[in-house]
């Protein structure tokens, strides 16, 4: 059980569900949530290739929510433009959801080890892509 103690044996950490926070949001964990893969073509790319794209844009007052972003690459966040998915033609190939602090932590951390990850993918919610 020395695994569980290194991740959630900390001190000072008050007495609080984790699953009812909402992690950060970053271009690396979105990227990561949506496994590199744009939410149009479904191609895979390098981080450097895709851009946080929001769903709802901003010039419709979308917000920059877990909820409302996607991973997209540039050409199809360039072809999208400041519009809807329905006014674009260009349907969602995957939703997106708000990962648990379980999943915040697998996606922050590139180097867990194997009997760490075991431990966290146990607890990963089932809607969880992680899981795919
Ligand atoms: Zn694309």
């Amino acid at each position: 059980m020395i695994a569980i103690n290194s991740i959630i044996g900390t001190k000072g950490v008050p007495s609080i569900n984790p699953f009812e926070l909402k992690p950060s949001l970053t271009n690396s964990k979105l990227f990561a949530r949506d496994r590199n893969v744009c939410a149009y073509c479904g191609g895979h790319f390098h981080e450097e290739d895709l851009t946080r794209e929001h769903i709802v844009p901003f010039a419709r007052n979308g917000q920059d929510h877990w909820m409302n972003v996607v991973t997209a690459c540039r050409p199809c966040n360039h072809r999208k433009g400041p519009r809807t998915p329905e006014q674009a033609h260009m349907p969602l190939l995957y939703a997106p959801y708000v990962p648990s602090l379980w999943e915040d932590f697998i996606l922050r951390n590139r180097r867990i080890l194997a009997d760490q990850m075991e431990f966290l993918m146990a607890h990963v919610p089932k809607s969880s892509r992680l899981l795919a």
